[in-house]
């Protein structure tokens, strides 16, 4: 049942836009849309809104997600007999991906999305590719798998931005898709369709949509284009992600093929913008990194990820210095936590720079501020939502960090971000509860729907024989 009547949340100490805050009063709608915010005020005589006592931040958006790929998280790490790479990598997760069936993936999904809650991600980028049955043929609902992610969304509570890939070849030239990758593939033809039929889900589900043609190298010119003009004819703001320069060889097989580096070429050939995020922008020359922060488009960095592939460093420092937009993503979610991808961001500019503090705005401030409020503003604009920040107009996203917890213990207001990232304790128990759509998804740490996810995925892991 919706309510007519806005809902009321009564913060203590809240993070705005200008900084923190006591004691401030909320509004939102049925939608969880904030609609007043009333800062150093009293808690209204007869209030019978909510209370939080903790910290509230902006909940993370974890932009780059693929969800089914975390049932394998930590089965890449055996050395095998030649020296492993991303491409070896790849082949065992094609070897995966084979077994899953829609059930599967929901439950993947779902207890993915509800780690990702209690890590303090409120939105989630799902760049889903596994779009067909075993064979490769179509399900007799072809938007099955789309349908999967929205139920996962559901259940999980987490709002979902879905991007299904378009994917049509296995290499630049075009070379016909190989087997591993039958479960991906479309035509334009029936991709427009999926489009279609993923935009009529996103409004039944009440969550949102965007493309992801996969790389340059799964689609050609004419392909992005006609994805392009496929999403914009059905919205004006709907985002566009492309993973586009995570490996060398990817770079040299675009190189071989167009006489251009990927973001050369991507820049020369469409109109990159603000509501196109770049994800794995990693390998850049100083004009790349030039062309990607004046067109106001968002790179997703996946820190933990592209160190597990040891796909190489983004370029953070002179991307920044041009005022680059940014974000994070857990990708193959090896860490599905937050945390861990801005800390150790910051960290790969210490240990290159033989510094400290690198990663801040200017002298006097704090990195943890930052690193949280970059990533969350720059993931928002990268899904087009309007989350990220705590302001009217944006939704009630919002995380509690628990002030009783050992890692804030001494800390002022000011610290309290730089304490939430770096001083990580393995028994971490300093994010108390998550809210999305000013609705308690995560209590004291535990998911509100824990046992019944818990359930399902074990379940769908026993029968894929994973582990
Ligand atoms: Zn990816």
């Amino acid at each position: 049942m919706t309510s007519i009547h806005p809902q009321q949340i009564f913060a203590k100490f809240i993070l705005l836009a200008d900084g923190w805050q006591e004691n401030v009063l909320l509004e939102h709608d049925s939608n969880g849309v904030i609609t007043k915010i009333k800062p150093q005020t009293e808690k209204p005589a007869n209030f019978s809104g909510k209370v939080i006592d903790g910290a509230v931040i902006p909940g993370m958006v974890n932009n780059h997600s693929h969800a089914f790929q975390w049932a394998m998280a930590g089965l890449g790490e055996a050395s095998g007999s030649s020296k492993d790479s991303f491409w070896t990598w790849r082949k065992a997760m094609y070897g995966f991906v084979e077994n899953i069936e829609p059930e599967d993936l929901n439950h993947i999904a779902s207890a993915l999305y509800m780690q990702m809650l209690k890590a303090g991600y409120t939105s989630v980028g799902e760049f889903h590719y596994l779009h067909h049955d075993k064979k490769g043929g179509f399900y007799e609902n072809p938007a099955e798998m789309s349908m999967q992610i929205f139920e996962a969304a559901k259940n999980s509570g987490i709002d979902v931005t879905l991007l299904p890939v378009f994917y049509r070849y296995s290499g630049f030239g075009p070379q016909a898709p190989n087997d591993g990758q039958k479960r991906f593939i479309h035509s334009q033809d029936d991709y427009g369709r999926l489009l279609e039929q993923v935009h009529l889900l996103s409004s039944e589900y009440n969550q949102s949509y965007g493309i992801a043609p996969h790389s340059l190298r799964a689609v050609d010119k004419s392909d992005l284009e006609f994805a392009v003009k496929a999403l914009r004819s059905q919205s004006e703001s709907a985002p566009v992600h492309i993973h586009i320069a995570e490996q060398t060889k990817e770079v040299n097989d675009c190189v071989a093929h167009y006489g251009q580096r990927p973001v050369e070429w991507l820049y020369d050939n469409l109109s990159p913008d603000d509501k196109w995020c770049l994800i794995h922008a990693t390998h850049l020359t100083d004009g790349e990194v030039k062309s990607i922060a004046g067109s106001k488009a968002v790179v997703s960095i996946c820190t933990t990820t592209e160190a597990n592939l040891g796909d190489g460093f983004f370029p953070m420092l002179d991307y920044k210095a041009q005022g680059g937009r940014w974000s994070v993503g857990s990708d193959s979610h090896i860490s599905v936590n937050a945390i861990e991808e801005l800390r150790w961001l910051e960290y790969q500019q210490r240990l290159r720079e033989h510094s400290r503090t690198v990663l801040v705005d200017g002298a006097n401030s704090s990195t943890g501020h930052w690193l949280w409020t970059q990533a969350a503003q720059g993931g928002a604009q990268s899904l087009q939502q309007p989350v990220g920040q705590i302001a009217v107009g944006y939704k009630a996203n919002f995380v509690e960090l628990n002030l009783e917890s050992l890692v804030f213990t001494g800390k002022s207001r000011e610290q309290l971000l730089d304490a939430f990232i770096f001083n990580h304790q393995a028994d971490n128990d300093a994010i108390n509860t998550v809210w999305i759509r000013g609705k308690k998804v995560v209590e004291q740490g535990n998911h509100i729907s824990q046992e019944d996810i818990i359930d399902d995925f074990k379940k769908s892991m026993a029968r894929l024989q994973v582990g």
